[in-house]
């Protein structure tokens, strides 16, 4: 990656026609270009541009997409894990996920984590950089071309604080929904936070109804705050009150995480708790119908953390809990359970061979 060059793979098709004609190119190049890249193409192999354009290209932009370093397939439900290099030798991972509705990838956007949550081995060395808004659909690129599918879902879950990486991320959405692109409508994204509230605000006035995923993990202040320092700066009242005006504004549902950690969150008690809290949160008088969601994740034990999963007589308890108490919930189905599928935890083991 050379800093000076620009990196056409982040430009909106706008800029890209901008700097196309910056260029001295004709105008109908950046179409032919924009729809190629999107498809993973460098513009060094397109069959429909000249040596002349190429060489202009390569003296001013480049083009780079991460290379796949190593590629896990579970042998049980076909998920497929990757580790990808960035051009900086830097790695994040992917996972591609088949399901009945299409092709989902969940795709990382930081490299490493400042958020420090418990249970979680991407904040276990800490955040390293922001990717690139190429950098990240880089991962969708080489995964639909890898794999031969078409993606058509996203979920921002892997790697990284989406909303630590605001304006790159923002940037991407707008990439991944260009026409001529890979034209994944909002409709097809969820983005998952810890939380940040600030960001959450800004992202409902962006007009992109992207679903929102709430890692609330525990609903009262000193549980949270002990296993997720974010919970610190911006309180459970201060988040369910965002995640109210996220509602508002964009009519979109909200769903949340619930990770259920053995001895730590839970207990009947704790269901009981949950279900309180959301309900007088998010649906303070009765005649409100805020469409309330949560999953529950049975903690995937990490080496380091020392946190162990809740076995599966208390998790379908919680679960009738919430249910009992105007709460729908559903247990998630681990994919790719013989690969390691959560993310962070292959990048941290090649972290540890070095
Ligand atoms: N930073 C974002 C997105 C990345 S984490 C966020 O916090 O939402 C994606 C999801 O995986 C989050 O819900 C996170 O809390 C959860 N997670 C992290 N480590 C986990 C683990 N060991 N077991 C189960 N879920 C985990």
């Amino acid at each position: 990656m050379d800093t000076q060059k620009t990196d056409l793979l982040s430009l909106l098709p706008d800029e890209l026609e901008k700097f196309i004609i910056s260029l001295g190119e004709p105008k109908y190049r950046s179409k032919q270009l924009f729809s190629q890249m999107h498809k993973g193409v460098s513009p060094d192999d397109m069959t429909n541009i000249g040596k002349a354009t190429k060489e202009k290209l390569s003296k001013s932009a480049y083009y780079s997409l991460p290379v796949i370093r190593r590629k896990l397939v579970s042998a049980i439900d076909g998920t497929v894990k990757y580790l990808f290099e960035l051009s900086d030798f830097n790695s994040v991972e992917s996972v591609v996920m088949k399901y009945k509705h299409g092709n989902t990838i969940c795709v990382s956007s930081q490299v490493g984590c400042r958020m420090g949550c418990a249970f979680c081995a991407s904040t276990i060395g800490g955040k390293v950089r922001d990717l690139t808004p190429s950098e990240i659909l880089g991962q969708v690129l080489v995964a639909q071309k890898d794999t031969g599918e078409r993606i058509s879902n996203i979920v921002m879950m892997g790697i990284g604080e989406p909303l630590d990486n605001y304006d790159n991320v923002i940037r991407f959405l707008r990439l991944v929904g260009a026409e001529d692109g890979m034209n994944i409508g909002y409709r097809h994204i969820s983005l998952s936070t810890c939380g940040l509230v600030d960001k959450i605000a800004r992202l409902a006035k962006e007009d992109m109804p992207i679903t929102l995923s709430i890692s609330l993990h525990a609903s009262d202040d000193e549980t949270r705050s002990a296993i997720m320092p974010i919970n610190k700066k911006w309180s459970v009242d201060a988040l369910l009150s965002a995640c109210r005006e996220y509602y508002a504004a964009t009519g979109r549902r909200i769903s949340f995480e619930y990770t259920l950690i053995a001895g730590k969150n839970d207990s009947q008690a704790s269901a009981e708790r949950l279900a309180k809290k959301l309900n007088s949160a998010l649906r303070p008088s009765r005649s409100d119908s805020f469409p309330i969601h949560v999953n529950l994740i049975p903690v995937n034990p990490v080496e380091e953390t020392g946190f162990t999963s809740s076995g599966k007589q208390a998790v379908t308890k919680f679960a009738k809990t919430l249910e009992d108490n105007g709460i729908r919930a559903t247990v998630r189905r681990t994919l790719g359970a013989d690969i390691n599928a959560s993310c962070g935890q292959l990048r941290r083991e090649e972290e540890k061979k070095k």
